[in-house]
């Protein structure tokens, strides 16, 4: 689905400003990464496009009754319910062979009837990741979901993001701090400025995937956008 973003001011009760004309449009079946510095104004973001935060000067335009996943940075899986019961909430039909073929995708063969504290941090996230594709998303929003991670897990999860996504049409919001995880996921990377938020910088990705986060290609281009720009990462573009 077409998403278009134009937040003119974003203003929280006590007079913080956290977002100042932020506009972009994302088409069907892209995959956008935002990255800004800490406190910039990315989760603010989201909750505006994911619709839980409707106190803002602007305007949205996405499909009416858009199925909409979304993946934070904790797995939020209900402690009390199986690895089962937690994706049957999101979608009564997972079961059976639907539901192993699913997790088997993962790498979480045979786990359905797993409590969320039998898994570890890694599994946990793969369960998160699986429910959000559940609902079929056509619009997925992802705030810094593989922090803290060690590093071979987050590959992973981001092997088995990419791998189910590109199954899809679904248009993906991902938000990052980290430049290389966004120059080897994204179609385009958003840097946003430091608060209030706006885009200081887009940059179009024109590289084949898979993109390791250790590539030559994904280090030249992170090497070469620190040299050109070197307080990108803090928000400001010289
Ligand atoms: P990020 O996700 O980029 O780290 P946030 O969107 O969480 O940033 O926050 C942006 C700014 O808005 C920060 O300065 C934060 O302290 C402030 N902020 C977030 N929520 C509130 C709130 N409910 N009331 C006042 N200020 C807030």
């Amino acid at each position: 689905m077409t998403l278009s973003v134009a937040i003119h001011s974003k203003r929280f009760a006590n007079g913080h400003c956290a977002i100042q004309d932020l506009h972009f449009t994302a088409r069907p079946g892209e995959f956008v990464a935002i990255v800004g510095p800490s406190g910039a104004g990315k989760s603010s973001l989201l909750k505006i496009i994911s619709g839980l935060d409707t106190a803002f000067e602007g305007r949205l335009q996405l499909p009416e009754a858009a199925r909409v996943g979304y993946m934070f940075q904790e797995p939020r899986l209900m402690p009390w319910l199986t690895v089962a019961q937690n994706l049957a909430l999101v979608d009564q039909t997972a079961s059976g062979a639907r539901l192993a073929g699913a997790l088997e995708r993962v790498g979480l063969k045979d786990c359905e009837n797993l409590f969320p504290n039998q898994l570890s941090g890694g599994m946990q996230r793969r369960v998160a990741l699986l429910r959000a594709f559940l609902v079929a998303p056509q619009l997925l929003l992802m705030d810094e979901p593989f922090q803290s991670l060690d590093a071979p897990t987050a590959d992973q999860l981001r092997a088995h993001l990419l791998e189910l996504w590109q199954g899809t049409q679904a248009t993906v919001l991902f938000v990052t701090h980290s430049l290389q995880e966004a120059l080897c996921l994204a179609d385009r990377v958003l840097f946003l400025s430091a608060g209030p938020a706006h885009i200081a910088l887009e940059l179009p990705l024109d590289v084949a995937r898979p993109r390791g986060l250790d590539s030559p290609a994904v280090q030249a281009l992170a090497q070469e956008l620190m040299q050109r720009h070197p307080d990108l990462l803090k928000g400001r573009v010289d």
